[in-house]
C-alpha cells in the first residue's frame, strides 16, 4: 500500500494529549508486518510523540489465506476472543509509551 494513503489514514486519528489530528508530516512509518502497521507521531501542537500501531487492511486482498495447520486452527478457535479490557490496556501502553524502544527493552522486569 502507498506510503502516502497510510499517512493519510494516520491523519484521521486525534492526539491523545491535545485532542489535534496528527498532519500527514507528523506521521513517520516505522514498519510494518503484514496489516500490522507501527507508525511513530509527533503532534505539531504539543510536540507529544507517541507509537501507534493499527492493523491496516487492503480491500483487493482475499482474506482467509492463511498457513496455520488445521489443528492449529481449532487451537485458536478455541481461545477467548481479545477483551474491551486487553484492548483499552494496550491503548494505556501506548498512551503512556514514549517511542523509546531502547529504554523499553532496556528495563528490569
Ligand atoms: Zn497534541
Amino acid at each position: 500500500m502507498e506510503d502516502q494513503i497510510i499517512k493519510r489514514f494516520m491523519t484521521s486519528i486525534k492526539c491523545s494529549v491535545c485532542g489535534q489530528h496528527y498532519d500527514i508530516d507528523d506521521v513517520q512509518i516505522l514498519d510494518h508486518k503484514e496489516n500490522l502497521w507501527f507508525f511513530s507521531v509527533s503532534c505539531s501542537n504539543c510536540k507529544t510523540q507517541c507509537l501507534v500501531a493499527a492493523v491496516i487492511k487492503e480491500d483487493r486482498k482475499p482474506s482467509g489465506i492463511t498457513d496455520l495447520t488445521e489443528v492449529e486452527l481449532d487451537k485458536f478457535r478455541n481461545l477467548d476472543n481479545i477483551t474491551t479490557n486487553e484492548v483499552l490496556d494496550m491503548h494505556s501502553f501506548l498512551e503512556s509509551f514514549n517511542g523509546d524502544f531502547t529504554q523499553l527493552f532496556s528495563e528490569d522486569i
